[in-house]
């Protein structure tokens, strides 16, 4: 029988009329509603694609590529709840139609299947729920709050709310079922039918939603809450409202204030509880507070797909500059600047000087590396606090070889695999695997520990000796160019326990006010209550610069 403990609670969250509505979001706020009423939560994420992980995917085609402590490269939306429940999860927590499909493949050819016939329907669905189940008991949770991919109606995610019905079915008790709708403005008026339609293909799936989460512009009424109420056979307090805020943080604290908390609770039969959302509400108090702008840089390269031009995808780096500015009472404004126009016309680089601070953010290949690699240049010349993110760090070390080292054609093999100073370069184990063309999982992914050096700013900024920070990356700092770097200038500020590979660089305060880099991805576990400290010191570099 399903359920891994007795009792447990599943929330499905899945999209209606539209994608990109905020579902993400929508999940991580309702999990964050629940956790807050003294529950344990996980949050998961089905995604419809048949690829087993975000591994593979190019960043134009799915965002970000979020990874997970144990090096499961995943979607976006996991970043969003770890960010909202301030929790780790693991790769329990991500599943595809490629992922599900390739453990009942695998079980197949095991004979764990004692050679009856193996089938679409119940098989997929019941391994999805067998996934589900295995990230509850890995967790202990009481509710697992599930994330469909996709939006209803579409073929691709039609065995996914099949494992919902069959869950309802043994456990009508303990299953609730969202629809996250978007709700058209036409002149004026607020329009319910593409609601309505997406609440008959929830239906034809055998399902009957809990509640109709509006998505739309602005804030839906009561008297406009009846009405999409009675076209879909809701009640009126089953249709929250949910218009376009300032900060996606402060959505838990308008679901909950419409009572969403305690609805799901009676549905549930989970009783009343004590509801603490005080934190959460402070942080919101915060981010309304924090008034007067601080304006940071993020320096990379435009993609253009079809008609559209577009930059590469950064939630994670986003979200981290916020957290770190609210935290230090700043408002704050982040600008994409186009590295490409600086290899053009390298005059244009002053534009960097209305910054406090820029970033360069993790990144793959070799276009607009020299424009990357002119900006570092230009703020380590005019001490414009910086921060490097992987590549960013990666090339902060190519620009210090060649300007300062004297290793004028210093690069990464990445770029060019011929120069004579290679002093970024790949691992010889990882080599081996791309010579193989497996390209799967192919980089150090996930966690890892490094040392931090005393007296440096990464140390000073921590506050501790040792820190584990998440890795997505092929190439490293070449161990044979260590020495010479360092005795240009450049501190190797924390390093693997091993102290061969290099995980932090940086400039001594008296050169520079803040100039460092981390091969890891700090963004990742930057989360808003608790902002991550490489961050926090760049956003009281830039304060201090008073631009
Ligand atoms: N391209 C570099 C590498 O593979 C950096 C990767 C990154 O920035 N995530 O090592």
């Amino acid at each position: 029988m399903f359920g891994s403990k007795k009792n447990t609670k599943y929330i499905f969250v899945a999209g209606g009329v539209m994608s990109a509505i905020g579902k993400g979001i929508t999940a991580s706020s309702i999990a964050k509603i629940m956790q807050s009423r003294g529950l344990k939560v996980t949050a998961l994420k089905i995604d419809p694609y048949v690829n087993v992980d975000a591994g593979t995917m190019t960043p134009t085609e799915h965002g970000e590529v979020f990874v997970l402590a144990d090096g499961m490269e995943c979607d976006q939306d996991m970043g969003n709840y770890e960010r909202f429940l301030d929790t780790d999860l693991t790769r329990d927590n991500y599943m595809t139609t490629g992922s599900v499909y390739l453990s009942v493949i695998t079980k197949e050819r095991n004979l764990e299947y004692g050679g009856r016939n193996v089938e679409v329907v119940p098989d997929i669905p019941n391994e999805v729920i067998a996934k589900i189940d295995a990230a509850v008991a890995a967790t202990d949770s009481d509710v697992a709050v599930v994330e469909v991919g996709g939006t209803v109606g579409e073929y691709q995610n039609v065995l996914f709310l099949e494992a919902y019905r069959i869950l309802k079915f043994h456990h009508p008790g303990d299953c609730a079922f969202m629809l996250v709708s978007y709700l058209p403005v036409l002149n004026g008026e607020l329009k319910s039918k593409p609601t309505q339609y997406a609440v008959r293909s929830v239906n034809a799936a055998g399902i009957v939603p809990d509640v109709v989460i509006a998505r739309s512009a602005s804030v839906i009424d009561a008297k406009r809450k009846e009405r999409i109420a009675f076209n879909c056979s809701l009640h009126v307090e089953e249709i929250i409202s949910a218009p376009n805020v300032e900060s996606i943080y402060e959505v838990p604290i308008n679901f909950e204030d419409q009572g969403l908390g305690e609805l799901l609770a009676k549905k549930l039969g989970l009783g009343g509880r004590d509801r603490d959302m005080k934190e959460w509400r402070g942080l919101v108090d915060t981010i309304h507070a924090a008034t007067e702008p601080i304006k940071i840089a993020i320096a990379g390269k435009y993609f253009t797909t079809g008609e559209y031009v577009l930059t590469d995808s950064y939630i994670s780096v986003l979200e981290a500059i916020k957290h770190a500015a609210y935290q230090q009472a700043r408002k704050p404004v982040i600008e994409w600047v186009n590295v490409e126009d600086f290899e053009k016309d390298p005059s244009q680089l002053s534009k960097l000087d209305q910054y406090g601070g820029v970033i360069v953010p993790g990144g793959f290949g070799d276009r607009g590396v020299e424009g990357k690699i002119a900006v570092i240049q230009y703020c380590r010349e005019k001490k414009i606090p910086y921060l490097g993110l992987c590549y960013g760090m990666q090339l902060m070390v190519v620009e210090y070889a060649r300007h300062i080292a004297g290793m004028t054609d210093a690069n990464t093999t990445e770029v060019d695999p011929k120069t004579t100073h290679p002093v970024i370069d790949i691992l010889p184990e990882q080599k081996e695997l791309l010579a193989k063309k497996q390209y799967g999982a192919s980089m150090r992914l996930g966690n890892y520990p490094a040392t931090l050096k005393q007296g440096t700013i990464v140390r000073e900024q921590y506050g501790k000796d040792e820190v584990i920070e998440r890795h997505r990356h092929r190439y490293e700092v070449n161990p044979e160019y260590i020495a010479e770097i360092e005795k240009a200038g450049l501190v190797f500020s924390g390093t693997s326990p091993s102290r061969k590979l290099m995980e932090f660089a940086e400039l001594p305060k008296d050169k520079h006010p803040y100039f460092v880099g981390t091969q890891a991805h700090p963004e990742l576990i930057s989360r808003p209550l608790r902002p991550h400290p490489l961050f926090a010191g760049l956003i009281a570099a830039a304060i201090d610069r008073k631009v």
